[in-house]
């Protein structure tokens, strides 16, 4: 890792705390944090790497800010403990827990320029003034907001003072930075703009990062690892890959990405594995084929299995398409990219619907 704020080291050896510090592992050690009868988080264990980038995902309500807030300080659990660096942080209160925080609801001071809602945390560890000048521009270059220092808040877009706030969150340097629905506020181009910029500066900065966010494509894009949270619990855990190629359970399945449940359509699945008691059989819309029912059989037909169906809806998105098809007593979702050549089929065709075996998912009801 390489660092500019480190190879900039400024000359404030009395105050340790402006040292480069090697990013920390954190631990939950079943933590349970209560509302009146209702738990927040349950029970929760989960360790998150040194230097990793970790998203929690999970619908609204699953305990996501819960669990940020129990680890930033800013609520204290009912049960269980937190590590930090392998050390209780029980009794470290909120502010000397040394993290950089990006919450939505933690925005830029109004009143204050660029230049002073980055020196803030700066001002608060006592830092003197000139070293506070060094280290804003140095900063401000960073996140590529160099002409704006002397702007107010107000005088930025959306995308720049999530860029301050960024800012301000890494400027202390921090081993730990928490992130909660960084993007949210942010338009679909923006959002993907700053996806980039997030991750370009977990690469340079190497914080041990969590992120919050109920947003599938941000959670794909930015994460080493990917925890599932649904009412209080963990779901799954694993890399991008594994849970959108292998979710645990109908509810994973349909929370990233599209799944069509098989079993829905009253079919006999064919598989080349046995599944286990108590799952039923998913597939994603990207593994099905469509072709005409006269369309000649595929090189690899006796892998596939194949079912005919009506289309009930063509949706056109620019380079995908994505077919309706009733099959049954159900509709299955097939989505395919648009390619020269390819055949484009409208509501009321007959069409054959092919997927491999092996492409087919046991997932828990
Ligand atoms: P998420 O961030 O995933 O939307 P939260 O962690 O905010 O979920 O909330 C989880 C659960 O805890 C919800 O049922 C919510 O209503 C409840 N909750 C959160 N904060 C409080 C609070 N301060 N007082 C009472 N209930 C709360
Ligand atoms: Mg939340």
């Amino acid at each position: 890792m390489t660092s500019h704020l480190k190879s900039t080291r400024l000359p404030i050896a009395e105050n340790e705390a402006w040292t480069h510090r090697v990013p920390a592992q954190i631990e939950f050690c079943s933590v349970t944090k209560m509302y009146g009868s209702v738990a927040a988080v349950k029970d929760l264990s989960l360790a998150v790497r040194r230097d990793e980038f970790l998203t929690i995902l999970g619908p609204s309500g699953s305990g996501k800010t819960t669990a940020l807030m129990l680890l930033a300080g800013f609520v204290a659990p009912t049960k269980g403990d937190i590590l930090i660096a392998g050390n209780s942080v029980a009794s470290v209160p909120s502010y000397r827990r040394d993290q950089g925080i990006v919450f939505q609801s933690y925005a830029l001071f109004p009143h204050l320029s660029v230049r002073r809602n980055l020196e803030f945390p700066l001002e608060m560890r006592g830092m003197k003034a000139a070293e506070r000048a060094v280290r804003v521009d140095c900063m401000l270059e960073r996140v590529r907001l160099k002409e704006f220092g002397g702007r107010m808040p107000s005088q930025l877009s959306g995308g720049q003072q999530q860029r301050v706030a960024l800012a301000r969150a890494l400027i202390a340097d921090p081993p730990v930075l928490l992130l909660d629905e960084p993007l949210g506020a942010l338009d679909r181009n923006l959002r993907e703009q700053m996806q980039g910029e997030i991750k370009r500066l977990h690469k340079e900065f190497g914080k041990t990062t969590i992120c919050v966010t109920h947003d599938q494509e941000e959670a794909l894009t930015l994460s080493d690892r990917i925890v599932v949270m649904r009412d209080g619990q963990i779901e799954q855990i694993d890399t991008p890959e594994a849970l959108y190629d292998r979710p645990a359970s109908r509810f994973v399945a349909k929370f990233l990405g599209e799944a069509n449940m098989l079993e829905d359509a009253g079919l006999m699945i064919e598989s080349d594995t046995v599944p286990r008691n108590g799952t039923v059989a998913m597939i994603r819309p990207e593994r099905i084929c469509i072709a005409a029912p006269t369309a000649p059989k595929r090189t690899d037909a006796e892998q596939r299995q194949s079912v005919t169906g009506t289309v009930e809806d063509m949706i056109f998105a620019g380079p995908l398409r994505k077919y309706h098809v009733r099959v049954g007593s159900t509709v299955l979702i097939g989505r395919e990219h648009v390619a020269a050549g390819q055949q484009t089929f409208r509501p009321g065709d007959e069409v054959r619907l092919e997927w491999l075996r092996s492409d087919v998912r046991f997932v828990t009801a």
